[in-house]
């Protein structure tokens, strides 16, 4: 007979599933229930319903990956550091070739930076609508082209019009 899972007959069995799904590290949620972390271990692999071992996982997951943006990040601002210094040297003994290649080291080692940093931020971020890109604009622009088929002095004025604002649709002519 398989034996009876402590996590599963505990009390605190609803907690511990929260606390796991949230991404609580088991040995925490072992010790503050008084639980052996091997039986935790066990109840998570063979008992977390599959949806919250999901939950539990992926957090983990997420969170070890910002901690190694975050360390990424330490190191390369290191390297910079001392690329700077070599490039000080570099001008002191007016090496022009050292000199350019430090610089530009430098550069793709900022570029990287920055590049992650961005990508540590998680504030949302500004999304720009272009709106002369849009079907509606396209619909719109389509339909006064149409309506105004009878007029073809009109026509090439509105078109020239759009033309100038850079707004007519590709796609949608004279
Ligand atoms: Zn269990």
């Amino acid at each position: 007979m398989p034996r009876a899972c402590t996590v599963c007959t505990s009390p605190a069995h609803a907690l511990v599933d929260t606390e796991l799904a949230g991404g609580t590290p088991l040995a925490v949620v072992a010790r503050r229930h008084r639980l052996s972390s091997d039986a935790v271990r066990r109840h998570r692999e063979a008992h977390l319903s599959p949806a919250l071992r999901k939950l539990s996982l992926e957090k983990v997951r997420a969170e070890s990956a910002e901690g190694a943006f975050g360390a990424t990040v330490d190191r390369l601002e290191g390297l910079i550091g001392r690329l700077e210094a070599l490039l000080s040297v570099a001008e002191e003994r007016k090496s022009l070739i050292g000199g350019a290649t430090l610089a530009r080291e430098i550069r793709g080692a900022l570029e990287l930076v920055a590049r992650l940093r961005h990508e540590l931020d998680d504030r949302p971020q500004n999304v720009t609508v272009n709106v002369l890109a849009s079907a509606e604009f396209t619909r719109a622009v389509t339909a006064i082209l149409a309506a105004t088929e009878a007029f073809p002095e009109a026509r090439v004025r509105i078109a020239d019009a759009l033309d100038e604002l850079d707004a007519l649709p590709v796609g949608v002519g004279a």
